[in-house]
């Protein structure tokens, strides 16, 4: 009999509707592997555990008659630090917020709370999703529960972390150039970018606002399926929440047996590309071939823009940074500095101590590209070049159904490798960041492992099919038996 906090989501939705397991003997359960793992994995940032146990235990009194609005009753999750939650510190994980307590929940948490989530802490993350490894939380780095001396990736390290190590049933995180996809990718989890619009971001606190978008880590396809399912749909509050009718993505997935019918589309500058790691390769290889095997067939495309990806992306990016952090004054909320000499004092000593080097290094690229006399040589351009990336996915996605790419050029790499190196970092984000750029959803699925890590795929779709793009994931998954990866921690 597996401990309570290994089984999948969907195994433990079923046993609470039953009434084979209590909602407190499952938050109970994630508490202790919480206790467990925790001091050497640090995913978490605020925790509540004892409002999630008398949650729980509330919950058993009145269990409800009919799951059919309640499909995550009883089920034990875990949201990223960007994400807020009314009378729970927020900080994004950065100083500049330590302490701040919001009084609202962001839309997302609170559909997960309606469908009756027990949400158990906060994850740790890059400080305001900058970042692919979760070094630069401004609290602590996160280590990779599959080998602790190594990188969760980022920025929603905590979340995969947590997620793998089965602290938690699933979690949310946010990606603005790959912060899902890639730690799914290195922790051997289920991680999904919906389309831009998608899912609602209020509350969500903003890095990029062009980007930005909020989803599901979860162990199975299926799970990651049913928490998008939950939080998606139009929000009157976000005015770039799209109307566009929510499927439903359990029917999707079973539409069919199989990949027949379906044309994967393999990009040339991708699996071309100089830095991809051979063990990468070869666990990406496999998956194609289960791919041709489940009826797929799979042609090669081009996304000829590929190489101007990341300098669109980290100029469009830090521009937006720069705008949407400028709102963290030390006047309003936050960290103020102790004795200012004056009001400019005030700003510049609160800013300097409250935000990391990586923030501040992202700051002033945003504030120099959007400059007078540079903004047309950079931001105009960067946003131009940014058109052409997506006409790219345009003209590949009308040739095929869905693209089959890598994540992560290599698989986690040691923790501290490439703190020092900003840009080397940055080139890390070559196969992510171009989707955000056009705005498409991409799920990633774990294809199996190379050397004892975990390796990740992505699956790229049209505007709105993450249905289908569920539907290949699940296949594709059970076909490999990478379908409930956990990690042997
Ligand atoms: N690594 C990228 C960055 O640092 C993406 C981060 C993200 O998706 N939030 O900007």
């Amino acid at each position: 009999m597996p401990e309570l906090f290994e089984l999948s989501l969907l195994e433990a939705q079923k046993l609470l509707q039953k009434g084979e397991v209590s909602a407190e003997s499952l938050v109970a359960s994630c508490i202790s592997r919480i206790n467990a793992t925790e001091p050497s994995l640090g995913a978490l940032l605020a925790r509540r555990d004892e409002e999630a146990l008398e949650e729980a235990r509330a919950m058993d009194k009145m269990r409800p008659a009919d799951f059919s609005d309640k499909p995550l009753w009883g089920i034990p999750v875990t949201v990223k630090d960007a994400l807020t939650l009314k009378g729970l510190p927020t900080t994004a994980a950065s100083k500049i917020l330590e302490g701040f307590i919001p009084p609202y929940d962001a839309m997302v948490v609170q559909k997960l709370k309606d469908a009756g989530a027990v949400i158990l802490a906060k994850n740790n993350m890059d400080e305001f999703a900058m970042g692919s490894t979760t070094e630069h939380s401004a609290y602590r780095a996160t280590a990779n529960p599959w080998d602790l001396s190594r990188v969760p990736g980022g920025s929603s390290g905590g979340s995969a972390a947590s997620v793998a190590a089965c602290q938690c049933f699933a979690s949310l995180g946010s990606d603005t150039g790959g912060s899902i996809r890639q730690p799914a990718s290195l922790c051997g989890c289920v991680g999904i970018k919906p389309t831009y619009g998608r899912v609602s971001r209020y509350g969500l606190l903003a890095y990029a606002s062009s980007f930005d978008q909020v989803g599901p880590l979860a162990r199975t396809v299926e799970d990651a399926a049913l928490m998008l399912q939950v939080i998606a749909g139009h929000d009157g509050r976000d005015s770039t929440s799209s109307p566009v009718p929510v499927p439903d993505y359990a029917a999707a997935m079973a539409a069919q047996e199989d990949l027949s019918g379906l044309t994967l589309g393999l990009p040339r500058e991708f699996f071309g590309h100089e830095g991809l790691d051979k063990g990468v390769s070869e666990a990406c290889e496999k998956a194609v071939e289960a791919a041709r095997g489940l009826g797929a067939k799979v042609a090669e495309v081009s996304l000829p823009h590929t190489e101007y990806a990341i300098a669109s992306y980290y100029i469009l990016a830090a521009a937006e940074a720069s705008s949407n952090l400028a709102r963290y004054d030390g006047v309003r909320y936050g960290h103020r500095t102790a004795a200012p000499r004056n009001l400019e004092d005030m700003y510049t000593s609160s800013r300097t101590e409250g935000f990391g080097p990586e923030v501040q290094r992202r700051i002033l690229l945003g504030s120099y590209v959007l400059s007078a006399g540079y903004y047309d040589a950079y931001y105009r351009k960067a946003a131009q070049v940014r058109r052409l990336i997506r006409q790219d996915y345009l003209d590949a996605l009308e040739k095929c159904d869905m693209l089959l790419a890598p994540v992560s050029p290599v698989p986690a790499w040691q923790l501290g490798h490439m703190s020092e190196d900003p840009l080397q970092m940055y080139f890390m984000d070559i196969f992510t960041l171009s989707l955000n750029l056009a705005g498409l959803p991409g799920l990633s699925i774990p294809v199996g492992l190379s050397e004892g890590l975990p390796v990740g795929m992505q699956l790229l779709g049209r505007a709105f099919d993450e249905g289908r793009l569920f539907l290949a994931g699940d296949k594709l998954t059970r076909a490999l038996g990478t379908h409930n990866l956990r990690a042997p921690l």
